[in-house]
């Protein structure tokens, strides 16, 4: 499946480098996407990093800022009327996500986190979802695992996650359980489902006896222990299900996929003000 996945990133990476390079032609200019760090979150400097090099590799820049949380703001709100910016990224302590997340012109938020884009999602529209569930969703394609009236438990319900992953799910027609730190039967729900995807924060939550034969586990869970990257789920559940690796398996997208949604965003733009659809 390693393999696959790679093969799958090249492919991603060539058709994103492509439209990056129509837009610059366009445009006459690099996309430009500012990662705003907001008091100390250490955890996303490695992130935030491996953003800036993937942009480089790609003909995006990658702007990155930080400052205390009143800086930050001015930092979003400055970068939401600058029209040399075409997408901001937020990094700040989960706790204070959504007062900042809330401040993103809808636009410009690529990781589809403001009220605008998620509200956006439930009521089935187009806009720009968060990352991770679309790497979840492009795993499934990859496997051409089909979710359509089949059984899935998403463990996990955060907003970046689990949530969004559930409505990204439900429209393609799952039969979706969302099981989180307050579930009591996680092993029996776990038994019943043919596809699992597991976003937890907790290495090695699914063990397997929780799973029946050639079930699907889709593992989001990047966790260091030991100073190793460890899932979600245990390994020797690949031995019985079908189990997306860690690291390289739904990691390998995501920074793929936010960039994806700077470029629908900057073509919904340029079709906007052109009336171009050939963009
Ligand atoms: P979070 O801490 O915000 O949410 C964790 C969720 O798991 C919560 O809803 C909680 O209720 C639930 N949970 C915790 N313990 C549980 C248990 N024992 N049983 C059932 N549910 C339990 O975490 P998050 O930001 O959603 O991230 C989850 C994991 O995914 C982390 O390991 C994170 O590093 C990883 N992650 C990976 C990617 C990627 O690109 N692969 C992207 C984002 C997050």
């Amino acid at each position: 499946m390693k393999d696959k996945i790679k093969e799958r990133k090249k492919e991603i990476s060539r058709r994103i480098k492509e439209e990056i390079s129509l837009i610059t032609s366009k445009i006459k200019r690099a996309p430009v996407l500012l990662s705003v760090k907001i008091g100390e979150d250490p955890s996303s400097d490695v992130y935030r990093k491996s953003l800036f090099r993937l942009g480089q590799k790609l003909g995006i820049e990658v702007v990155l800022r930080e400052g205390d949380e009143a800086q930050g703001k001015k930092l979003i709100e400055e970068g939401n009327r600058d029209n040399g910016i075409d997408g901001i990224i937020v990094h700040c302590l989960r706790e204070n996500l959504l007062y900042f997340t809330q401040l993103l012109a809808p636009e410009k938020d690529v990781e589809g986190l403001s009220p605008w884009n998620l509200g956006k999602l439930i009521r089935g529209e187009d806009a720009l979802y968060p990352a991770t569930p679309l790497s979840v969703l492009e795993i499934l394609d990859l496997l051409k695992f089909d979710p359509v009236g089949k059984r899935a438990l998403i463990i996990g319900r955060s907003l970046i996650v689990g949530k969004p992953l559930f409505l990204l799910l439900l429209r393609r027609h799952a039969t979706i359980t969302v099981a989180h730190s307050k579930t009591r039967n996680l092993k029996e729900l776990a038994l019943n489902s043919e596809l699992i995807v597991v976003a937890a924060g907790r290495a090695g939550l699914l063990k397997p006896d929780m799973v029946r034969e050639g079930t699907l586990v889709i593992d989001v869970g990047i966790n260091v222990v030991k100073g190793e990257i460890k899932g979600d789920v245990d390994p020797a559940v690949g031995e019985k299900a079908i189990l997306t690796p860690v690291p390289g398996g739904v990691g390998t997208f995501t920074s793929y996929m936010l960039f994806s949604n700077l470029i629908k965003s900057m073509r919904r733009k340029i079709e906007g003000e052109t009336g171009n659809s050939a963009i």
